[in-house]
């Protein structure tokens, strides 16, 4: 869809009058009394959702009820790592597709959405390590996506500045998927909120759902802060918040929320071209394009619906960034934040209907679902549409867990606090 809004013309035009005359980007509409689909939750997934609906299926009398503002979820808050790097059939398919949804995002959406495929490295620091990533790397390959094992002196030569050397982790090569990298979180939930809005989509914000209703095991519409809604069909994409919507409707999920910290530190010159992953310790850090080195590590590891963290993860992810690359040690930190993950036990996500006739789901998105954006979206809209997962999505299966067919994607067996 073109967009003749904006101009080089008109950027200069409105630098001289202090952008004062900009429009809003969307429209800010009150609820109907009744859609076609009303999405709950408006982040990544769930405006993604309305976006595929309309643009694919046709789909357009389709609200997205957001209880704050759009962005203001997991979506603001994440790393941006995006990658398709995962090797369990099911997984591997799904973020494979999602791969190439992001590669031309940007054209897709006419939003610069600034997808940067720098390279992800994955380091490894044993002999038994480095076998267990030569299994991956060769499961990304066969699934068609791209994995190159790095030995130490090619690694070093890319990234010279981390401790080769440490007594205790030694760095003996790393796994590169060359097509990952990172994008600018909120964009994309911009890009993917103004693609919908376009298109007839209304996306209401201040809205937050707090009953679903149901009439003889079918959904019949939702209750919300600003009123009653009528709907055909409900899709729950509230992250972590997924267990307290899915309670609404008598659903109890097998997912526990926890908190993820993120740090950023002030802006530096370019220094780390890449995505960077320690192999023994859950640390990642990367440089946004505004300079700041962001990272983080692992969950906070006790249930919280806080959108914040502890000292004790802060202490410990400061230990792994200077364990990894001492030089990280000059830079301030300027802030942390946290978000709410829907972690599921077997660390891979749910993308299908529940037992209300009427109802689905899309959830358990862990702490990766950043770059499951566009492919979840597409997928859950495929199933919201037209009643049948997506090929991609087929094993996403909300019964998995009691049937045992898990995606043990962590190798953590059924426990979520070995994540
Ligand atoms: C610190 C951190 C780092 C991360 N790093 C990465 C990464 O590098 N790569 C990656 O792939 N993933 C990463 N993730 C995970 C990723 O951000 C999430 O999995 C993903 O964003 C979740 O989906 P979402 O965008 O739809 O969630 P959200 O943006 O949280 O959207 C859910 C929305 O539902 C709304 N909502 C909740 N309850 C209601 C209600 N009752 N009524 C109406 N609305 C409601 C919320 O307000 C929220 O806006 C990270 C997450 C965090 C917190």
């Amino acid at each position: 869809m073109g967009n003749r809004r904006y101009s080089g013309l008109k950027v200069l035009a409105q630098g001289l009058a202090g952008n004062r005359g900009w429009k809003p980007v969307w429209r800010n509409p009150d609820p109907k009394p009744a859609y076609d689909i009303v999405i709950i939750g408006g982040g990544g997934h769930g405006l993604s959702t309305a976006y595929y609906l309309a643009r694919k299926h046709g789909l357009t009398n389709v609200a997205v009820l957001e209880k704050g503002y759009l962005g203001g979820g997991n979506v603001g808050r994440n790393t941006t790592i995006v990658r398709a790097d995962y090797s369990q059939p099911g997984n591997s398919e799904f973020y494979s597709h999602s791969l190439r949804l992001w590669e031309g995002l940007e054209a897709e959406l006419n939003y610069n959405v600034m997808h940067s495929q720098r390279g992800v490295l994955r380091l490894f620091h044993s002999d038994g390590q480095r076998d267990g990533y030569v299994r991956a790397g060769n499961a990304i390959v066969n699934q068609g996506d791209d994995a190159e094992l790095l030995g130490r002196d090619a690694l070093r030569r890319m990234v010279p500045y981390l401790d080769y050397d440490n007594a205790r982790f030694p760095i003996h090569g790393a796994l590169l998927h060359r097509r990952g990298g990172t994008a600018r979180h909120d964009a994309v939930a911009w890009g993917y909120a103004r693609g919908a809005d376009r298109r007839g989509v209304d996306l209401i914000q201040n809205c937050g759902v707090t009953g679903i209703d149901i009439d003889q095991g079918r959904v019949r519409g939702v209750q919300t802060t600003r009123g009653a809604i009528r709907a055909k069909k409900v899709g729950i994409v509230v992250a972590g918040r997924s267990s307290q919507v899915a309670a609404m409707a008598g659903l109890r999920l097998p997912i526990e929320s926890h908190v993820l910290q993120a740090f950023v530190t002030e802006g530096l010159k370019p220094v780390i071209d890449n995505v960077i992953s320690f192999g023994m310790g859950h640390f990642y850090i990367s440089q946004s394009d505004k300079g700041g080195l962001v990272f983080g590590g692992d969950l906070d590891f006790y249930p919280s619906y806080a959108q914040r963290g502890n000292l004790a993860r802060q202490e410990q992810v400061m230990e792994a960034a200077m364990t990894l690359m001492p030089m990280i040690g000059k830079a301030g930190v300027l802030r942390s934040w946290g978000g709410i993950m829907d972690m599921t036990p077997d660390g891979s996500p749910i993308i299908d209907s529940t037992p209300v006739e009427g109802l689905y789901l899309n959830a358990g998105w862990c702490y990766g679902g950043f770059k499951a954006v566009p492919a979840s979206g597409d997928a859950f809209a495929h199933l919201l549409a037209t009643g049948r997962p997506h090929e991609v999505a087929q094993r996403y299966r909300l019964d998995r867990f009691r049937a045992g067919a898990v995606l043990d994607e962590e190798g953590s067996g059924s426990q979520h606090n070995l994540h």
